[in-house]
């Protein structure tokens, strides 16, 4: 194993400029990968995503999902298709994951709201056999308890899929102001949460909780702190606070999403700054750095935490959509950097079913 990499305050201060996929990117590299008549460079340390079908039960005023398309000048609805019969969906789940072996890719499964989707148990089902590498999915956990017809309830068939990480969207610890922030349908309460988080621990599934950095709510070291102290208490102990994603002003289209955004973006650099300066004065002493990962359009800091029942991992991320296409233009041969199953069963490079297509 290569010794941990000391702490780069360039990387901090300009991600975009330290992003070298050969040199400093997490995964090193591209493998070349034949997907029908053509071959592709793709990402050495690649995530395949299944986007869930299903329609998120939340309206959270920064969503991401909806994010992505305004990006590229797109409503979520203008892209929206979904293949209806479970059949061919499954079929074709199955292909492209064939099409994807020589990579090997983590798979994460994401939104929409994977925990209200009727497919969800045939999607864990499908990954666990066949061996799908660090599976993870990302919930607004909702649905996490909803009894299945044949006994048992949604968290059984995941966890019996074998996840190796949970990721629990939650803007807030108080869950009046969160669900004033994220507006659930059938919210998931509190003492719900806490029983997610004991029975993926006696599964070995370790949980995360994700945090949006919003002004007014989450947006500095105090609140990180209080948010930390709550996730303890729930039995949590690895915690992600996410900057709102940038885009590229010259491409979005402007909706309440992007105004929301613009208006409410808490800056993570701040805190980070306060975790652990730039310029090597000493830190905050509750935090230890443990690494930073570079990758195409995002950056994340990892710090292990002294939490009030015992460590923690605390990550930070801040993203940028514009940095996927000024990758794409840069290269000659582009390189695929993610694999994205959308709904219509398309399997894209982008979030866009229409933009990058593979298979
Ligand atoms: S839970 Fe996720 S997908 Fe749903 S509205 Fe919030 S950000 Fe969007």
């Amino acid at each position: 194993m290569s010794p941990p990499r000391p702490f780069e305050p360039g990387w901090r201060a300009d991600p975009r400029g330290a992003f070298d996929l050969d040199r400093t990117a997490t995964g090193a590299g591209t493998v070349p990968v034949r997907i029908g008549d053509r071959t592709h460079r793709v990402y050495r340390n690649a995530n395949f995503s299944v986007y869930s079908a299903q329609t998120c039960n939340a309206r959270c005023p920064f969503c991401v999902e909806e994010l992505r398309p305004l990006s590229r000048g797109l409503e979520l609805l203008d892209q929206r298709r979904v293949e209806p019969d479970d059949g061919r969906y499954f079929a074709r789940l199955e292909a492209a994951l064939d099409a994807v072996t020589p990579v090997d890719p983590s798979v994460s499964i994401t939104g929409g709201e994977p925990s209200i989707d009727p497919r969800l148990p045939g999607i864990v089902d499908l990954l666990a056999r066949r061996g799908a590498r660090k599976r993870t999915m990302t919930t607004n956990a909702s649905g996490l308890l909803r009894p299945l017809p044949g006994g048992g309830d949604v968290l059984d068939r995941v966890l019996a899929a074998g996840l190796e990480h949970l990721n629990i969207s939650r803007a807030h610890p108080d869950f009046a102001i969160n669900q004033r922030i994220m507006g659930v349908d059938g919210p998931i309460p509190d003492a719900g949460l806490a029983e997610v988080a004991r029975r993926c621990a006696d599964a070995g599934v370790r949980v995360r909780l994700s945090c949006a950095l919003l002004t007014g709510r989450i947006d500095d070291l105090d609140g990180c702190l209080r948010y930390l102290e709550q996730a303890a208490a729930w039995g949590v102990e690895d915690v992600i606070f996410r900057q709102l994603m940038r885009y590229d002003p010259a491409t979005v289209q402007r909706n309440h999403i992007t105004r929301y955004s613009d208006r409410h973006r808490a800056s993570m650099r701040p805190i980070l700054e306060a975790i652990h300066p730039s310029d090597g004065a000493p830190g905050h002493d509750r935090f230890t750095f443990v690494r930073q990962v570079l990758g195409y359009y995002y950056y994340v800091e990892v710090y292990r935490f002294a939490g009030p029942r015992g460590p923690m991992r605390v990550c930070f991320e801040g993203a940028d959509l514009a940095d996927v296409q000024r990758d794409a233009e840069r290269r000659a041969q582009p390189v695929v950097h993610e694999l994205v199953f959308h709904p219509d069963t398309t399997l894209s490079s982008t979030w866009q079913p229409w933009d990058g297509i593979l298979l």
